[in-house]
């Protein structure tokens, strides 16, 4: 039986239900009219010029991202701006375009539970906890061996998709590492947690210069804190990509999905000096 784009969203709110979002998100239907079918979804971590490109090409029916296109407030979807001429691409395309955010980040086989996974942490928690103990921001958990920080690293860059500024690593390449918390994104605001002080090594995204160095000092001063490893926003999210699309055909049967390869990782080149 055919879809609507309204059997989607209630789909899309059975896996990542908008109630495990942060307040501040914005997750849900950008733009589209409920009623109308769906055949084919394409799913990006980003709403950028390519892979709005790359969907209405592919003639979807509907862009599935990861970052809300409209988060903060616009005042037009006048086309000399970036955000106006994507919506109305993708509105003349007949594209709708629908966000998992923040209520995809939490969940069980969620964005940084997926990392977990990967990585093969046992007993992985979230670092903040929600109702449901099982969901959360963030994971931690143990390696059934400890493995160096190197090491870890390294794992870390066979799992991730490349990009340009690769993985950054505070700590010793060969200090031994097993307790590993971690958040997919932008993570320094769990920098303080409890959780993430105690552990081995922090591995998140975005990682500034003084939160970075902050969490450091203190690690020094008390003997207590972790490693950091910082890695690519969107290698960490578009990790999640597969599993998404995996869980749609499962909950949408005879609709096509598929998932952008596109970097939309913003860097293009470093110099390593
Ligand atoms: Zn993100």
């Amino acid at each position: 039986m055919s879809k609507t784009l309204s059997d989607v969203l209630a789909a899309v709110e059975r896996l990542w239900p908008v109630s495990g979002a942060s307040e501040w998100d914005a997750p849900g239907l950008v733009t589209g009219d409920p009623a109308s079918g769906v055949e084919s979804i394409h799913l990006a971590v980003d709403a950028v010029a390519e892979t709005v490109a790359e969907a209405v090409e592919k003639g979807c029916d509907l862009l599935l991202t990861h970052h809300p296109l409209v988060l903060r407030p616009i005042h037009s979807v006048a086309e000399d701006r970036y955000k106006g001429a994507l919506l109305a691409r993708l509105i003349r395309a007949n594209c709708a375009l629908i966000t998992a955010h923040t209520n995809a980040d939490v969940v069980t086989d969620g964005v940084s539970d997926l990392i977990a996974t990967r990585l093969g942490l046992e007993d992985a928690t979230p670092i903040q906890p929600q109702a449901d103990p099982r969901v959360g921001i963030g994971r931690v958990g143990t390696l059934r061996e400890p493995i160096t920080l190197g090491a870890l690293a390294r794992q870390l860059g066979t799992i991730l998709p490349p990009t340009a500024s690769g993985i950054r690593v505070a700590g010793a390449y060969n200090q031994l590492v097993r307790t590993v918390s971690l958040c997919g994104g932008a993570g320094d605001s769990l920098l303080g947690e409890p959780a993430v002080v105690q552990s081995d090594v922090y591995i998140t995204s975005d990682l500034r210069h003084h939160p970075a160095s902050e969490a450091r000092e203190q690690a020094l001063l008390s003997g207590t804190g972790p490693a950091l490893i910082d890695v690519s926003h969107w290698a960490s999210e578009w990790l999640w990509l597969e599993t998404a699309a995996q869980q749609l055909r499962t909950e949408l049967d005879e609709v096509e999905i598929t998932v952008s390869d596109l970097r939309t990782d913003p860097w293009d080149f470093v110099i390593v000096q």
